[in-house]
């Protein structure tokens, strides 16, 4: 499938000013047919060159455009400070922010109506894919932001990040990753076929130097999600220079 991939680095609650201007030195050296994306902490964010050969993002974004919201952070906040992307419902505010898929669905919209183009994070974990329900859980969080709203799939990125795989140094093989991407670019063509065909459907989960290729070689995989190997500038280098489409 001839999408051009998005390689996204996700922070998470690590970095700092060194690690803005290595990530920053590192992938100024590189030409790759991809889409590359750093989605830093948001006090981050300024520090990086308006001048640079990649994305920006954030890590989340609130439902609200203003006002009284303590702590949160607007799409227009986030696009002042240069992204142009945010992950939305990765699994770790699912977990320790107890965001609903009915938030993470208004959090999509909102950052669609603000002008970013929003990352959508959904995964099973441990305990339901072994209870073999990992397609009913898939289906349950697209559905939750889908089904209503089924115009805001060709402005969005699914990442598929299977919660057991993430930081755990345990990825998906890249079978089920594969078989898992075709389930939900399928489920996804229920809500808007051209769309889904069109969508770019990241792997998340421990993707590292050595595994990445074989992921990107699977037909429905068009990129990564990349947590703790973003970290590290010339793995990072690594993973990118490893994504073709
Ligand atoms: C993530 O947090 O989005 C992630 C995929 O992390 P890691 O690569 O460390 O598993």
């Amino acid at each position: 499938m001839a999408l051009k991939p998005l390689i996204a680095a996700n922070w998470k609650m690590n970095g700092n000013l060194a690690l803005v201007a290595a990530v920053t030195d590192a992938l100024s050296a590189l030409t790759v047919d991809a889409d590359l994306l750093v989605c830093p902490p948001a006090t981050l964010l300024m520090a990086f060159p308006a001048q640079r050969n990649f994305m920006l993002g954030g890590q989340d974004i609130s439902v609200a455009e203003a006002g009284a919201y303590t702590g949160q952070l607007s799409g227009a906040l986030l696009q002042e400070a240069g992204a142009s992307c945010c992950l939305v419902g990765h699994s770790e505010r699912r977990q320790y922010q107890f965001e609903s898929d009915q938030l993470v669905a208004e959090k999509l919209a909102s950052a669609i109506r603000q002008g970013l183009t929003p990352i959508l994070c959904i995964g099973e974990t441990l305990t339901e894919r072994q209870q073999e329900k990992t397609e009913q859980v898939l289906a349950k969080q697209l559905a939750a932001v889908y089904a209503s709203q089924p115009e805001l799939l060709s402005k969005s990125v699914v990442a598929y990040e299977p919660v057991w795989a993430i930081g755990t140094g345990e990825s998906a093989t890249p079978e089920q990753a594969q078989q898992t991407h075709a389930f939900i670019r399928a489920e996804l063509g229920r809500y808007d076929a051209v769309a889904a065909m069109q969508l770019r459907i990241l792997y998340g989960g421990s993707v590292n130097a050595e595994n990445c290729a074989a992921l990107f070689a699977q037909p429905d995989i068009n990129g990564a999600l990349v947590g703790g190997a973003s970290l590290k500038p010339d793995e990072f280098v690594q993973i990118c220079l490893s994504a073709k489409d």
